[in-house]
């Protein structure tokens, strides 16, 4: 079926930056087939009026934990660390059944604020808990999105000197077997993927050396991606110095985990050498401003980041360090902190657009088939409603986007295929979602 939406101002995020003021674009099937200024003159199965609306490419998550959807609110004003122990023995009483009732809801709200593709890190795997990626796989479907499931892992018990308590963690080669089970029953290598597996220790602090090379040799092998927290607190940084002799980007690198199949979640506290050595081998960054702001845990040098090369992307990072788990609100955070940081030219707000599309596109390895518009892409897109009191007269639509209030969705396309329309999710009934969610974290507490 051929889909023509027009009358839209339109940010393509091409690697020209292509801007349309009253543009169109049509899509065939699943793909993007033209983009431009003014009508398209073509026969079309459904047309849309996007008049007052701003048309960007989905955004796209580069770091979740969709689980914690279950576990908000606690821990409020705690510490990375304190925070870890005090939801470490609630994460151990995790059922695949919690995990799909978490990971809907956290998909829908994603959905909901413009997200269509979504990397999820889930490292919680309870000898009793069921097939957790199984629930997340399904979850996808549900809601219609596309996801890239990172199967996490945890070694290091308290009794190895970790942080998680030893019920919570696997056995070493049990936690690689495991996730080469979740490559070969779910990784789609297609261009079309709608699900994709990668490979993720969770941190430095949480799994042994043996994990992390193992797990580096089987993505390598299987030619998925590699995923872990790096560099997100001073805390950290202690301990690997106390631990290891060096600062956790060196650790890494030791490891072979500085290369262009890794995104690495946080990326807070790096020294100038490591900036420069994560741009030169483009080592990808999902920046979660904030889970760093709830956390304290202290601002990502993103614009040093982008200047050294390295692709960085957007992240939500889980619900447990961020209640609102809207990825519309990270364009905003993200460029909040980087001139707080930097100073007001730190970061524009296209930089800011560029980051929650093609960043995100390029952490994932998918480029060359998301985060902007072009025809050959998928027609993953969003449509912001800028109609409205809040946004009315406003001169830039990105500025809109970026600095404004999260305008609500118009239309989302995932695939083509509607997610959401006119505000509301067309997939699943939100309240059903709501209510599963709420018996799930009742019995998960
Ligand atoms: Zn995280």
């Amino acid at each position: 079926m051929i889909t023509v939406i027009e009358h839209a101002a339109i940010s393509t995020v091409d690697a020209d930056g292509t801007e349309f003021r009253d543009g169109h674009v049509v899509i065939d099937g699943e793909h993007i087939v033209a983009v431009g200024e003014g009508t398209a003159e073509v026969a079309a199965g459904r047309r849309v009026d996007a008049g007052g609306c701003l048309l960007t490419p989905g955004l796209v998550n580069t770091h979740h934990h969709l689980y914690q959807w279950a576990t908000r609110g606690l821990a409020a004003d705690s510490t990375l660390f304190q925070w870890l122990v005090e939801l470490y023995p609630i994460w151990g009483r995790l059922d695949a059944r919690i995990t799909h009732a978490a990971a809907s809801a956290g998909l829908a709200r994603l959905a909901l604020t413009g997200c269509t593709t979504v990397a999820d890190h889930h490292y919680v795997f309870p000898a009793e808990g069921g097939d957790q990626v199984a629930a997340l796989v399904a979850a996808t479907h549900r809601i219609g999105v596309r996801s890239h499931i990172v199967r996490g892992s945890m070694d290091r018990g308290a009794s190895d000197g970790g942080l998680p308590p030893d019920n919570l963690v696997e056995d070493t080669e049990a936690a690689l077997l495991g996730t080469e089970h979740a490559i070969d029953a779910h990784h789609d290598g297609a261009p079309n993927a709608r699900v994709r597996i990668a490979a993720g220790p969770c941190s430095p602090f949480s799994v042994s050396e043996r994990l992390m090379t193992g797990a580096a040799e089987l993505a390598r092998r299987k030619g998925v991606r590699l995923h872990t927290h790096l560099a997100e607190t001073l805390d950290e940084e202690t301990r690997c110095l106390a631990e290891f002799g060096c600062t956790p980007a060196e650790y890494a690198d030791k490891l072979e985990w500085l290369a262009d199949d890794v995104w690495l979640a946080h990326t807070v506290h790096l020294a100038p050498a490591a900036i420069r050595r994560l741009g030169a081998t483009r080592t990808g960054s999902a920046h979660c401003p904030t889970s760093n702001g709830r956390l304290g845990t202290g601002i990502a040098p993103v614009r040093d980041l982008l200047d050294a090369g390295s692709p960085v992307g957007l992240g939500v990072d889980g619900a447990a360090s961020n209640e609102s788990g809207g990825l519309a609100e990270e364009l905003h955070q993200s460029l909040m902190q980087a001139r707080q940081r930097g100073g007001p030219t730190a970061l524009t707000v296209r930089q800011a657009l560029w980051m929650g599309t093609m960043g995100g596109a390029r952490c994932l390895g998918r480029e060359r088939e998301l985060g902007s518009l072009e025809p050959g892409k998928l027609a993953d897109l969003a449509i912001w409603d800028l109609s409205g009191l809040r946004y009315a007269g406003i001169e830039d639509p990105v500025a809109a986007l970026v600095l404004g209030a999260v305008p609500p969705l118009k239309l989302l396309l995932v695939s083509g295929e509607t997610v959401v329309a006119d505000g509301e999710l067309k997939t699943a009934d939100e309240s059903t979602l709501a209510s599963e969610l709420a018996a799930a974290s009742r019995r998960l507490r």
